[in-house]
């Protein structure tokens, strides 16, 4: 176990902000796990991956809790558990090699496979819960482990339980993949090319990916706005008619714009970046301008996909 007091959070999430912690403990099993839990008991604690969804609003007083497991392996021909703490990039780039197929799409999508679960992570169409098939846990009250199956997850867009009624209470100590023979080399590659045209690289630009989620309207108002805005990209869901956040957030022009060391990815409008010693401040305040002038402009509301912490 790897323990370090009064710690910088720098490296540890990927928009860059100086945030300090109390402590930080990396554990490598799920017995270090158990015991961190056992004798930090009703302390602050929040458990991160790579931090490539976080914004730190300020120091964090308590424990930051990262897992160095990060292992996977076959349970049988089409199934495979990964551990909490293994980058799902990694994990991808493994199985392709193996020729295994399935989860291309999620190609180069930052993070580890325990906040993939959390966050139901997605891209190209795919999202992480079309591939899971169950989430192994440990219960931070009675450190007991236990088993989500999908459904139990009550997946969403970007969202699970681990989000809502199960946030702080349980751990994602591994997740149990679908996969499948073939080779899914060409997708990964063209995604990889896609993706590392449009956004920002990590260790190079500071962010945390797209800001806000795309919103979901009332057939009604997109009908409305497609009088309006006939060239409006939209996709009809069962949630309601998705519109891109990227597209209203380009609209309202704030492509490119900056606000102290804050700015709007100029190849990606969804996207903000710390582009100059950014304070949380400035990356707050940026995106309370845009999702003010979204809902003036079109009476959306857009919601950051990002956690405050
Ligand atoms: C450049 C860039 C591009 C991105 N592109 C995409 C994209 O295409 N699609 C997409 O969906 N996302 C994207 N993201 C967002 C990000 O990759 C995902 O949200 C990812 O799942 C975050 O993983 P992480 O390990 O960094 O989690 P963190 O940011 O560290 O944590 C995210 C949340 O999960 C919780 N958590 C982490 N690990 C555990 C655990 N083991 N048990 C319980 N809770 C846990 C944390 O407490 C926190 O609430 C992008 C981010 C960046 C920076």
């Amino acid at each position: 176990m790897k323990v370090e007091k009064n710690i910088s959070l720098l490296p540890y999430n990927t928009f860059g902000i100086d945030a300090k912690a109390d402590l930080f403990i990396e554990y490598y099993s799920l017995d270090e796990l158990r015991q961190v839990l056992k004798e930090h008991k009703g302390e602050r604690i929040l458990h991160i991956g790579q931090g490539s969804n976080l914004l730190f609003t300020r120091d964090f007083n308590g424990i930051i809790l990262h897992s160095g497991m990060a292992r996977a392996r076959f349970l049988d021909d089409e199934t495979v558990e990964a551990q909490n703490g293994l980058r799902l990039d990694d994990l991808i780039a493994q199985l392709t090699d193996m020729c295994y197929c399935g989860m291309e799409k999620l190609s180069l999508i930052p993070g580890e496979v325990g906040a993939s679960a959390v966050q139901n992570v997605g891209a190209y169409g795919v999202e992480a819960k079309d591939v899971i098939l169950r989430v192994n846990t440990l219960d931070v009250e009675t450190l007991e482990e236990r088993v989500f199956t999908n459904e139990e997850c009550r997946f969403g867009y970007r969202d699970s339980a681990f989000k809502h009624e199960l946030k702080g209470k349980y751990i994602v100590t591994s997740v149990v993949y679908r996969v499948k023979p073939g080779d899914a080399t060409k997708t990964r590659e063209e995604i990889i090319e896609t993706r590392n045209g449009k956004l920002p690289k990590i260790g190079e630009v500071g962010s945390a990916g797209s800001f806000f989620m795309n919103p979901f309207v009332p057939e009604e108002q997109a009908n409305a706005l497609l009088a309006q805005y006939p060239d409006m990209p939209h996709f009809e869901t069962p949630q309601g008619v998705k519109i891109p956040a990227a597209w209203l957030i380009e609209q309202c022009g704030w492509k490119g714009k900056t606000l102290g060391g804050a700015q709007v990815w100029p190849k990606q409008a969804l996207v903000i970046v710390n582009a100059n010693h950014a304070t949380a401040e400035d990356i707050i305040a940026l995106a309370a301008h845009i999702s003010q002038s979204v809902k003036e402009k079109f009476n959306i509301t857009i919601i950051p996909e990002v956690n405050y912490i």
